[in-house]
């Protein structure tokens, strides 16, 4: 194997692979890998989500604009390279339903925010509760914001996709491989996999998912950031369920600055239904299950004690949100009861299987906040992503065009054709889109 790279992707998850996909495109000549430690692309967040392709309403155009933006854009990529590669994507809208006055004043803004971030008069709308009984019967709500421009889809065949086409166009991937270790050397980057094997690389794209902030630390960048890992559950619906609504239901949340939204009732792409996902806190990026978590509690502890995350855990409004998202965990009935608010004719006792568990990683600062947008960090020989949340499967294609030009604006890795085709697109044209 070489040894010598001049970029280094670390994390095959849907970011790190859009990346490796527009640069097998652009680059010919440099030597480029991306390093995944499982055995396959979209193991972890990517592939364990609600797989909805989200239209951008629920992000505030000034705190969360490259979200809103990256999400904008990203849903017309994605259905685009659906279609050309015959992935399953289904544009079946979503409904936001606020159960009291004060989540309704939420609704009005997220209509003002939906239009803000470029959605159409007939892409959104708001519902009065009688209005909404005439398509959705079973629910029951104050109002209801309908969005026509959201979509489902599956984000590990779509990521799967990605990889094929760039390792067709050449691209390397070293799957089941571990980034052990990081450290500057002789001006390089020296990397160490799976704890034996060692590469050198000019640059580094640290797009880790969970474990950027590890590897960012490692690197000695984004020291006053820490994160905190939140597990979202999911319950299979029984097949009597299925044609409950013709849409997926989201509620509004009470607490919108904390990262715990209340569970959905969601239609998946393939017709079945799930309810989820709450944001337990956990101790690990892989904290599915307890081994993993008693494993990591006593460092993860050290580090949160030691950083900005010790005023967020010792804030009383925080506590109080995480109890009630544990005993979400602990009793099925508690989640459940979270959705029958807005669809009573669910039935707790026909719930039995639990559906794949994916975990969110949310950023706190210095000062014990947790911050709302993704963060991007960046020098002469690195580039980290970072806080990279929902909808940030939905914004993937857009956001590494995004970072791509950045890069090249920088010097690094200019593009060999300004005009090239990448896939179903031309990079000119994308970059003009994301730029405007
Ligand atoms: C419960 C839940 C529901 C969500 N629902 C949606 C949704 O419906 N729509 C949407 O748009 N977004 C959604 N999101 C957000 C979305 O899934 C994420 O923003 C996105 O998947 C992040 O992609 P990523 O590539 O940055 O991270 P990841 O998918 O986590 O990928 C990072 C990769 O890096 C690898 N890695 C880490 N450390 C190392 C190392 N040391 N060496 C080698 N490899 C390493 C990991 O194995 C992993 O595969 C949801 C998130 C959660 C948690």
């Amino acid at each position: 194997m070489t040894h010598d790279f001049d970029l280094v992707i670390i994390g095959g998850g849907i970011l790190g692979t859009s990346l490796s996909f527009f640069l097998s495109y652009l680059n010919k000549t440099k030597k480029i890998v991306t390093i995944e430690q499982e055995h396959k692309v979209a193991f972890h967040t990517s592939g364990r989500n609600t797989g909805k392709v989200h239209a951008p309403y629920l992000y505030d155009p000034e705190k969360k604009k490259m979200f809103a933006k990256a999400a904008y854009h990203g849903y017309d990529m994605i259905k685009k390279y659906s279609q050309l590669k015959n992935l399953p994507f289904k544009e079946d809208g979503v409904l936001e339903v606020s159960l009291n006055k004060k989540s309704t004043k939420i609704l009005e803004k997220y209509l003002r925010w939906g239009k803000q971030n470029g959605l159409k008069e007939d892409e959104i709308e708001l519902l009065t509760s009688s209005q909404l009984k005439k398509i959705e019967p079973e629910i029951k709500c104050d109002t209801c914001l309908q969005v026509h421009k959201d979509a489902s889809t599956d984000y590990s065949k779509f990521t799967n996709s990605l990889m094929i086409d760039s390792r067709n166009n050449g691209m390397k991937f070293l799957l089941n491989t571990k980034v052990t270790d990081i450290k500057k050397k002789d001006g390089k980057w020296k990397i160490i996999l799976n704890n034996e094997h060692e590469i050198f690389s000019n640059f580094v794209i640290n797009v880790a998912g969970g474990e950027s902030i590890d590897i960012a630390h490692k690197m000695e960048v984004g020291q006053n950031l820490t994160d905190v890992h939140f597990r979202g559950e999911y319950w299979k619906a029984p097949k009597e369920y299925f044609n409950l609504t013709k849409k997926s239901v989201y509620s509004v949340p009470d607490f919108p600055d904390y990262p715990f939204l209340d569970p959905h009732w969601i239609i998946r792409v393939d017709g079945t239904c799930e309810i989820g996902p709450n944001a337990v806190p956990v101790f690990s990026p892989y904290g599915y299950k307890a081994s993993e978590n008693l494993k990591e509690f006593v460092p993860k502890l050290l580090e949160m004690i030691n950083s900005g995350a010790r005023k967020a855990v010792f804030d009383k409004q925080f506590q109080k949100l995480a109890i009630n998202e544990i005993q979400s965990s602990m009793s099925k009935s508690a989640m459940i009861e979270r959705v029958t608010r807005f669809l009573p004719k669910i039935d707790a006792d026909k719930i039995t299987n639990k559906g794949t568990a994916g975990i969110r990683s949310s950023v706190i600062n210095d000062k014990g906040k947790f911050v709302s947008d993704m963060i991007i960090e960046d020098d002469s020989m690195s580039l980290h992503i970072l806080n990279y949340n929902s909808p940030g499967a939905t914004g993937a294609l857009p956001f590494s065009v995004h970072i791509i030009n950045r890069l090249h604006e920088r010097g690094f890795f200019r593009r060999e054709k300004d005009d090239c085709d990448c896939g179903p697109w031309k990079f000119s044209d994308l970059i003009e889109k994301i730029s405007t």
